[in-house]
């Protein structure tokens, strides 16, 4: 097996403004690994705060790639999560399509799954909210998420109600530091469909978020506080669901069982994404069929998918079946 490196540079439809970062281009490495016949892609997805994270270029640098034969030697590594998830990816990748198989049936999954997406809002100032809701067609998709920070948090969230009639999905990434803060926000919203609030508050910030779970009449769901790691009292104490990605949790193989732990211990699951190609998304979809909601619009928020490997519908995403689910 041969591996070998690729940089791409990715331009996004729109600024990606979120608490703690903003992008306007990604550069995702994509991981190959080949025989004479055979070959498989993955993608090192970065999250917006991370998209200039000096660690993850200097581990790619240094990365010897014939230390990989195996899932297990890529698991066992000590690389970060987003290159553990495209070295796992790209050789699942490459083991399908040498099986003739897809990424369901190697996980032993129902194949060919169809899920349904919310579309993003990014933080943005509260006069260009109506624009890029009818730019971007957003009352096609039956919810949205939108991003919030700490400035006017309530007004923005009017104004997209104002402008979009489905569910919304509100993630603050961290930017509330307690309870009562954010039980405010929620209390001059109760006329406001929410099907959940995403991390609202620190990451580690344990009394606040356990006070605001046992409080709020959202269910709040776990983001930063998940990264990946198996799941623990931590998370069942202080939300009612996590947001599972795979970049995050290291790989597909991790994804899936927090998926399932999450599942056993009476948690929801979200399933997310980075803003990423359909290379990743099209495995996140097969991986986390089983989930309770999806925000997998990332390739949606891109100039130019390379890949186009899923098809969307309103919302609606399947499989692209002209290029099949093998990469
Ligand atoms: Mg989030």
């Amino acid at each position: 097996m041969k591996w070998s490196i690729h940089p791409t540079e990715l331009k996004l439809k729109n600024k990606w403004s979120i608490n703690g970062g903003s992008v306007q281009t990604k550069k995702h490495p994509i991981i190959t690994v080949s025989d004479d016949q055979h070959t498989g892609h993955g993608e090192i997805a970065l999250s917006t705060k991370e998209a200039s994270n000096d660690l993850i270029v200097e581990q790619l640098k240094r990365i010897d790639f014939s230390q990989f034969g195996s899932q297990s030697d890529i698991q066992q590594s000590r690389l970060h999560p987003a290159i553990k998830h495209g070295l796992e990816l790209a050789l699942i990748h490459y083991l399908v399509d040498k099986n003739n198989s897809n990424i369901s049936q190697f996980f032993s999954l129902k194949e060919n799954p169809s899920i349904k997406t919310n579309f993003s809002i990014p933080i943005l100032p509260v006069d260009k909210v109506a624009n890029y809701i009818e730019q971007n067609s957003v009352h096609h998709y039956e919810s949205c998420k939108l991003k919030i920070d700490g400035q006017k948090p309530l007004d923005f969230i009017r104004e997209v109600a104002r402008n979009y009639k489905g569910t919304l999905r509100i993630d603050a990434n961290e930017c509330f530091t307690t309870a009562s803060d954010c039980l405010a926000l929620i209390n001059k919203l109760h006329d406001i469909q929410v099907d959940f609030f995403e991390q609202p508050l620190g990451r580690d910030n344990l009394q606040e978020s356990e006070l605001l779970k046992k409080e709020s009449p959202w269910p709040i769901i776990g983001d930063e506080s998940l990264q990946n790691e198996d799941i623990n009292s931590f998370h069942v104490t202080c939300f009612d669901g996590l947001n599972v990605k795979l970049a995050k949790a290291g790989g597909p193989t991790q994804a899936l069982r927090q998926i399932q732990q999450c599942q056993k211990l009476g948690l929801k699951v979200l399933v997310g994404c980075m803003v990423e190609t359909s290379l990743n998304i099209s495995a996140a979809m097969q991986v986390g069929q089983q989930a309770d909601w999806f925000d997998l619009d990332g390739f949606l928020l891109l100039e130019n998918d390379p890949y186009e490997l899923v098809k969307n519908n309103h919302g609606n995403l399947t499989l692209n079946p002209s290029k099949g689910s093998r990469s």
